[in-house]
């Protein structure tokens, strides 16, 4: 080959293996670039939906606030409709036709009922069961009590509202309040537990969750006796079947005979952390949860052992039970303790099998107005005229300085009640 020639071709390969090499670079760095680029539309999409997510925050408190009402407001019942065996749901409709304010899914309606033929209100409170976005009514969901022994008439409240409660009905309701609910701003994987008639608050927090489309990884444990007991059946079915992020477990402690496996119920048996551990990848959730207090009590011991932080562990109690049982133990266990009803012009001795200072003014036949017993309605605020007191549990809403809310409080000291 002429030397020419070769020149030509060492000149080419040398100008081809340059092109290469320039093109290389160049690709790299328009590759770091729009992975710079991506990274940048991933930050500004996150602080996007921060702002949104603030600006609707306070949007829905504004709106809150502005449509909220102080004492009682005349509520009208505008459906009912039969979920299981004993449950059903109410809608009711404000009477002044003015639209409702948003509430906190999680939270609960107080009600001051007159029931026939008794001169003094009876105040329950119930959980709101749907998600927060409907604005021209609200929804409570009922499990009537049934009689019992010593209790004949069945429970007072549920019993009005099932069988007395008709369309049309006007009743007394304080606005939604409660500090058991979802923090709709935070993404993190939730674990939500219903036993019984204690589905009501986590299933309005799983219906803001499918509503919002969050995609929020969501796990859904529900437990009843049976299908006869299963309320929200189809609607919980085809809100797991829309939404991938929600994970439906439903357990039955005793099915019936035509209840399906793996079809109605997932379990049979008795809810537990156990079937948590077989099914969830880690215990690195945030756990809600409601139903009666032997499992409350049960689930919340069994979390801690697992190793859950008490910080991700919220619960609410419909009932006294699990105010007692859950009490921290304190330099009050000890001892006995004087409590003066000065109104009453009565003396009463507290220890710790006393329970709450209600339970203790009931015991010596003092009437003090009660309602929820679980520190949440307001009704049992009395004054303190002297002497120190903790709290069972923590209340919903603390009372005013120089008060208590009787139902869930301990005396520390001598004390002298407004009572
Ligand atoms: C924050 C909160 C949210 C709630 N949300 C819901 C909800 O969404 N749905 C729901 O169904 N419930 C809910 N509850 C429970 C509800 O408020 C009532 O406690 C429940 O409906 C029972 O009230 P009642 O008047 O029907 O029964 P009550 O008449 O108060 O009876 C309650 C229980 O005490 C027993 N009892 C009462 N008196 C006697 C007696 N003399 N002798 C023996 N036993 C007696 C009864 O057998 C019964 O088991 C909630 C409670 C709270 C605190």
């Amino acid at each position: 080959m002429p030397l020419s020639t070769l020149i030509a071709v060492l000149a080419g390969a040398v100008l081809t293996g340059a092109a290469v090499y320039i093109l290389i670079i160049i690709a790299a760095a328009w590759r770091r670039e729009s992975a710079a680029a991506e990274s940048a539309a991933l930050e500004h999409r996150l602080l996007r939906e921060r702002i949104e997510a603030a600006a609707q925050r306070s949007r829905v408190e504004r709106e809150a606030d502005e449509l909220s009402w102080n004492g009682l407001r005349k509520f009208s019942l505008a459906r009912k409709v039969t979920e299981a065996e004993g449950i059903a749901s109410f809608y009711l409709v404000a009477h002044d036709g003015r639209p409702l304010p948003p509430f906190k899914p999680g939270q609960y309606l107080t009600f001051s009922l007159r029931l026939p033929g008794s001169d003094k209100p009876l105040v329950r409170c119930y959980s709101l069961s749907e998600a927060p976005e409907s604005r021209d009514h609200y929804r409570v969901t009922i499990k009537k009590v049934p009689p019992g022994p010593g209790h004949e008439q069945g429970g007072r409240a549920s019993t009005f509202f099932h069988d007395v409660l008709k369309v049309g009905d006007i009743v007394d309701v304080k606005a939604p309040s409660g500090k058991f609910h979802l923090d709709a701003e935070r993404s993190g994987p939730v674990v939500l537990i219903g036993s019984g008639v204690g589905l009501t608050p986590v299933l309005s927090m799983l219906n803001s969750i499918a509503s919002a489309k969050s995609g929020r990884e969501t796990w859904f444990f529900y437990g009843v006796p049976d299908g006869r007991h299963h309320a929200m059946k189809d609607h919980l079915k085809a809100l797991a079947k829309d939404n991938p992020n929600v994970r439906l477990h439903v357990s039955y402690s005793k099915p019936g005979p035509g209840d399906v496996a793996d079809s109605d119920f997932h379990h049979s048996g008795r809810f537990s952390v156990d079937v948590l551990k077989r099914l969830l990848p880690s215990s690195n959730y945030d756990y809600y949860l409601c139903g009666p207090s032997v499992m409350m009590d049960e689930t919340v011991a069994g979390l801690k052992a697992w190793g859950v932080p008490e910080s991700s562990i919220h619960f609410e109690s419909f009932g006294s039970g699990t105010a007692k049982a859950l009490a921290p133990a304190s330099d009050a266990d000890s001892g006995q303790l004087e409590v003066t009803f000065a109104r009453s012009k009565r003396c009463a001795s507290w220890t710790p099998a006393s329970g709450s200072l209600l339970d203790l003014a009931e015991a010596a036949g003092i009437t003090i107005p009660s309602g929820c017993r679980t520190g949440n309605c307001g009704t049992c605020i009395t004054a303190v005229q002297s002497g120190m007191f903790d709290y069972l549990v923590q209340p919903g809403s603390p009372p005013e300085k120089g008060s208590c809310l009787a139902c869930v409080t301990r005396p520390k000291s001598a004390l002298t009640l407004d009572a």
